[in-house]
């Protein structure tokens, strides 16, 4: 569905992606895994065309993404739930929600907004609270909501359960299932390695901008240097 090969992007004269290869198979969960300041978020940059890249292939679907804007990524299926979860502060969450509302791809039966306050009944309660006035958890579950709402058929998290409390964490981690099991291709980045090798089909560890090592769960959760190595776990 996703096949990324040979990416290479830079800030300036300041190179961050050195060449990345990251695959991702429909109805599949796959991570970006690897400490502060290794390159995960400037790949989902790249890929959502918020930061261009200069050279490679990304490739959603058989379409090349390089060179597209934000909203044409956006509209070929792919949603972005971004570090920091940027919610609309002004807007209540039921706006926040409906903000975001779009069904580019014409399916039968598109996310409502009804159907994300059944996946986080949390969030219902607090429909005509103010995104600002929301805790982190709150924030976190609108933004996974709000990209739902654009009918992804990649969904994208970067930095899924942040600063989030436990309960709130078990909460995403839940919905990801939840969406995992309705067939929905997920690329997630987190630090909780347990969570997402309960949860993910294939990880990938990225180092000083490029893949070092890509695998199942079961031999990342075998290979204890690796994870020592790269993940400080
Ligand atoms: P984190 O979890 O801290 O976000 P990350 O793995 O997502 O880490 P990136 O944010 O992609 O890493 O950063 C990769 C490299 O690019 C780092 O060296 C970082 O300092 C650099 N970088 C990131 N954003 C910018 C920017 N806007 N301008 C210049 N350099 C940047």
């Amino acid at each position: 569905m996703l096949r990324i090969s040979g990416l290479k992007t830079f800030y300036g004269n300041s190179q961050a992606l050195f060449g990345m290869d990251v695959e991702i198979q429909e109805g599949q969960v796959a991570t970006l895994m690897g400490r502060n300041g290794m390159g995960k978020t400037t790949t989902v940059h790249s890929i959502m065309g918020i930061t261009p890249s200069q050279d490679g292939e990304i490739e959603f679907n058989g379409t090349p993404l390089r060179g597209m804007t934000p909203f044409a990524v956006a509209r070929l299926g792919i949603g972005l739930v971004p570090e920091g979860r940027q919610i609309f502060p002004n807007l209540t969450a039921h706006e926040n929600l409906v903000a975001t509302a779009a069904n580019w791809g014409k399916l039968k039966t598109p996310w409502t907004v009804e159907r994300v306050y059944e996946l986080f009944p949390g969030l219902a309660a607090r429909r005509t609270s103010m995104g600002n006035l929301l805790s982190g958890g709150e924030q976190q579950m609108l933004a996974v909501g709000r990209a739902l709402m654009t009918n992804p058929k990649l969904l994208i998290l970067d930095e899924a359960t942040e600063g989030l409390a436990p309960l709130i964490r078990d909460e995403i981690w839940r919905s990801l299932e939840a969406l995992k099991g309705e067939g929905l291709s997920i690329l997630v980045i987190d630090k909780n390695v347990k969570d997402l090798a309960r949860i993910a089909d294939r990880h990938h560890i990225v180092e000083k901008g490029q893949v070092v090592w890509t695998g199942d769960s079961t031999s990342l959760l075998a290979d204890q240097e690796l994870t020592q190595r790269y993940l400080g776990v």
